[in-house]
């Protein structure tokens, strides 16, 4: 057992990322105001950018393997297609609803507050603003279906990699006896790729810090003052669907401590701001769901890649009150009718969309193309979208661990000793340590 002020420096890994995140914040912060030609294209736009990049590569670079070995774990531990089938309905549909029902609180927060009105379109640069069309639900079920794994594997198309895996898991299961080989072999596959997750985990104070002063010392303060009312709104409704709608339905659906369940994901949703993608930190999110929350390995390895992909009640947030926002900056009325438009539209962009920066910004163009907003709108909301970016994704990454471990309760697949352990799958210096007492 370790304990949280174990290792060589006193302190834990927590414990160091949060400093490097308020570190990050302060000297990006100070970056932004000196304005130094050197510094913004030696240091901020050089060797922050480097570290990041480096730090979010390692991470991406975990991402394919690991689905990969613990969801065919997962598949063949869980042996029966019947349950199978049960835990991918169930979280289906809470992903669908849990989204839902953040984009419904969204929009009506955004009603009663009311941001954008009287809003001055005058001096903003609306070219270069494009749009994409909205897929069909016909075509977004269709492309689950890869027609060459190697190629899904490759580009990280998260739903094809599921898919693909999960027949495999079963055609394993189906080999019987004959199988037994493979099946151990995936297994110390996977302890294999959780092994590399610690180590990179253990550069995350450095890789953070690097992330967080980068963006603040890119993002001046003076790209929010205009949109304020915009930010304020969505920061409100981002909040209150992570501190109050998430841990109600933690508490009733799976009867769990919501406080001892956000202390466990802390990490993760600082890995989620800094790096500003579901996908990115996908490894670190099944660690903390698995290890630290006590979620069987089966089911996570399932609903956690799932999620990242087709779960996002932040971005479908952001899009909630961006439509209200620009609706009332074009003084265009949609009505009840547009409303259950963007709902729908949002929720079935969530699904075909992967967690990467940026990409709810690619579907509010589908969205507000949906209802006849003009799409150029985006522009207004650009330059302040990095950071809402990174709090809407710590908030998916929430969501996603919360539908997992309320799966993972209805199941009988989660180890309570662990969930009330605080020190349960904490990272310290002995897990990264070489043979021969050498740290590495
Ligand atoms: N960056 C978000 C994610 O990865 C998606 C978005 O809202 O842009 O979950």
């Amino acid at each position: 057992m370790t304990t949280e002020t174990h290792g060589g420096h006193g302190m834990s890994l927590t414990m160091k990322i949060m400093i490097a995140m308020g570190v990050g914040i302060v000297v990006g912060v100070i970056f932004n105001a000196i304005n130094s030609a050197f510094i913004n294209t030696h240091i901020v736009a050089g060797l922050f950018a480097m570290i990041g990049k480096m730090f979010v590569n390692a991470l991406k670079m975990l991402v394919v393997p690991l689905v990969f070995f613990s969801l065919l774990g997962g598949v063949t531990g869980i042996g029966d297609v019947r349950v199978l089938g049960r835990v991918g309905t169930k979280s289906f549909f809470l992903y669908l609803a849990t989204t839902a029902l953040a984009i419904t609180i969204a929009i009506l927060l955004a009603s009663v507050i009311g941001p954008g009105k009287g809003f001055d379109m005058q001096g903003i640069d609306t070219s270069g603003v494009t749009g994409r069309e909205a897929p069909t639900v016909w075509d977004v079920f269709a492309n689950i279906v890869p027609t060459n794994p190697i190629a899904a594997f490759a580009n990280g198309e998260m739903l094809q990699v599921i898919f693909y895996t999960v027949v495999l898991g079963i055609a394993v299961l189906m080999l019987g006896a004959k199988s037994e080989a493979f099946i151990a072999g995936c297994e110390y596959m996977n302890e294999l790729m959780m092994k590399i997750v610690a180590i990179v985990m253990h550069f995350a104070p450095y890789g953070v810090f690097c992330l967080i002063a980068k963006t603040f010392a890119e993002q001046g303060i003076g790209l929010f003052v205009p949109v304020m009312a915009y930010v304020i709104t969505l920061v409100a409704a981002l909040f209150i669907h992570l501190f109050l709608t998430l841990p109600t339905m933690l508490k009733v659906l799976a009867g769990l401590n919501p406080i001892t369940f956000m202390r466990k994901m802390r990490p993760a949703q600082i890995f989620a701001f800094s790096t500003a993608s579901s996908n990115a930190t996908i490894p670190v999110t099944y660690r903390s769901v698995t290890e630290r929350v006590g979620v069987n390995k089966s089911i996570a390895s399932f609903c956690i890649p799932f999620g990242a992909t087709i779960n996002m009640d932040g971005t479908a947030i952001m899009q909630g009150v961006a439509t209200v926002f620009l609706a009332n900056v074009y003084a265009i009325d949609l009505g009840l009718g547009g409303y259950i438009t963007v709902i729908g539209m949002a929720v079935l962009a969530s699904i075909g969309t992967a967690g990467v920066p940026g990409v709810g910004l690619v579907m509010l163009t589908m969205v507000l193309g949906q209802v006849g907003l003009p799409i150029e709108g985006i522009a207004i909301i650009l330059g302040v979208d990095r950071l809402m970016d990174m709090i809407r994704t710590a908030v998916n990454i929430t969501g996603d661990a919360v539908v997992t471990s309320i799966v993972a309760k209805t199941e009988g697949k989660i180890d309570l000793t662990v969930f009330e352990d605080p020190d349960a799958g904490v990272v310290d210096d002995e897990e990264v340590e070489m043979p021969h007492g050498q740290a590495v």
